[in-house]
């Protein structure tokens, strides 16, 4: 179905305020100078020596920001010997900071209608192929009890169109229906504790709304940061048309409210050079203007999509050795940045992306709406935006990630007792958010373990927690006591106990 966009006075011309827009602008341009990007990208050494290289490892190290001159020069490095060092150096910042934890989520998409004609995208407002739905509050409440009672997720990214149809208030009744269903399970009971929200950009009012709700962090990735070719993929008439619109999201959710956000861009629509210092410059102006960077950076690759302008000879699609580089540069660029690597992408190159410093991942993941329980047809389960490269289940993911030595956490407590924002961000910085985290880590991997996980995981698993505990007696001796109470507890089948 066409929704009609153009009407003067519609939903879509009401959405965009432009006194939200011009607030933020300084002498009335945006914080993305394209020509300057484009001069730092070219007047970086083209092959960077190895003294100019380990300087810059050293300072991502003391755990500080890189500038975008030194992005520019590790931009450049292809020497496999610095490269090497290059992904030793952002493993030992992604274990300093944030241990050996992997947070997973599932992705919840809610609604696929859209009032956008993003160029790249199977769900575009011209394609009358596509299978149009929004989820009722019955729909949601099944998908949710697959997603918190047979999967095991404690943590969602929500996902909805861009549409009158998942308005402001069907995204806040949605919250409210998610976080009411409780599951119960094999020795417990399953419930969402965090949703993270990725939807249109809002107003502040809109966005206040959604804060209000209880959500964890608002994402808006600009997809393409290079303004010309931005208007080519988004055409004027819709609100995605309007690039500052969209690039202020984040600063707009920040003063509503919301402490964490997630930006991100869509690798593959233009040179991926330019988008990553793009995203630092985006990390860095939200630091300067409200004293927080981005709490999360995505960074989706394209994949062919139904009915995509996209096609194989798409100049700018990023190979799998320029998209190792970009996860090592963000970690390296911004130590302390959660960074998420989703099931787009294979599982070869996630079990990679584990060794260079990535900080979250879903699992077990439908795209389509109502993918998770029979709430669609299974036509209607065919028609997805993209095509995911990882079907591993999230019992698979668990086993594969504990074999690797890294454990898996729902934890969900800094967003109930105040970890958010600058609070999390200096944890982070200081290197002490893990004080909390490691232990929260391992209670919550406790209850998914008794409540969902299959003898092979719990074969590796349970002994990944015995060498956990170990080291939280002779690091964390303080905490041993009620951590060992509520692990005891959690045994037993209590359930949501954290520090
Ligand atoms: Fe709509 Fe998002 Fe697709 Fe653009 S990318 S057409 S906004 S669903």
């Amino acid at each position: 179905m066409t929704v009609p966009i153009t009407a003067p006075g519609s939903w879509i011309q009401k959405r965009i305020k432009e006194d939200e827009i011009t607030k933020y602008l300084e002498n009335g341009r945006n914080f993305i100078d394209d020509d300057l990007i484009e001069r730092q990208i070219k007047d970086a050494p083209k092959a960077p020596d190895a003294k100019q290289v380990r300087d810059i490892l050293a300072k991502s190290m003391a755990i500080k920001d890189l500038t975008p001159e030194e992005v520019a020069v590790l931009i450049n490095v292809n020497d496999k010997g610095l490269l090497e060092e290059m992904r030793q150096t952002a493993l030992a910042i992604k274990l300093k900071i944030y241990d050996n934890r992997i947070v997973t989520f599932a992705p919840f998409y809610l609604g696929n209608y859209c009032v956008n004609r993003c160029t790249y995208c199977g769900f575009n407002n011209d394609n009358a192929t596509a299978c149009r739905k929004v989820l009722s509050d019955d729909e949601i409440r099944q998908e949710v009890e697959v997603l918190a009672g047979k999967i095991g997720h404690k943590r969602l990214i929500v996902v909805y169109g861009e549409h009158p149809k998942n308005d402001v208030d069907y995204i806040v009744n949605s919250l409210k229906t998610i976080y009411s269903v409780r599951v119960k399970t094999r020795n417990g009971h399953g419930a969402i504790r965090r949703v993270n929200v990725n939807a249109p950009a809002f107003c502040i009012d809109d966005l206040k709304k959604i804060n209000e709700a209880g959500i964890g962090t608002y994402q808006v990735f600009q997809e393409t940061y290079h303004k010309k070719t931005y208007a080519k993929m988004h055409p004027a008439n819709t609100i995605k048309g309007n690039y500052d619109w969209r690039l202020y999201c984040m600063h707009r959710a920040m003063e509503a409210g919301i402490d964490d956000v997630g930006i991100g861009a869509l690798f593959g629509l233009y040179d991926w050079r330019f988008e990553l210092m793009a995203l630092i410059y985006h990390t860095q102006a939200l630091e300067k203007k409200l004293g927080i960077g981005a709490h999360t950076i995505s960074f989706p690759r394209l994949v062919p999509a139904l009915n995509s302008m996209i096609t194989p000879d798409w100049p700018h699609l990023v190979n799998d050795e320029d998209f190792k580089k970009i996860m090592l540069i963000i970690r390296l660029a911004v130590p302390y940045t959660g960074m998420i690597i989703t099931a787009r992408e294979k599982a070869s190159i996630r079990n990679e992306a584990v060794q260079m410093g990535i900080t979250q991942m879903d699992a077990s993941s439908r795209i389509t709406i109502g993918g998770y329980s029979d709430a669609v047809t299974a036509q209607e389960k065919n028609k997805q935006q993209f095509i995911l490269g990882d079907t591993r289940s999230l019992d698979e993911l668990i086993r594969d990630l504990a074999e690797m030595g890294h454990i898996t956490s729902f934890c969900t407590a800094g967003y109930r007792c105040g970890r958010t924002g600058k609070c999390i961000m200096d944890l982070l910085r200081g290197g002490t958010e893990g004080k909390f985290c490691k232990l929260n880590a391992v209670l919550t991997f406790q209850e998914w373990l008794d409540d969902f996980g299959s003898e092979d995981t719990r074969r590796i698993g349970l002994p990944l927690i015995e060498k956990e505990i170990n080291e939280i007696r002779t690091k964390n001796p303080q905490a041993l006591q009620i951590f060992m109470d509520y692990h005891a507890r959690i045994k037993k089948g209590e359930r949501d106990l954290y520090l």
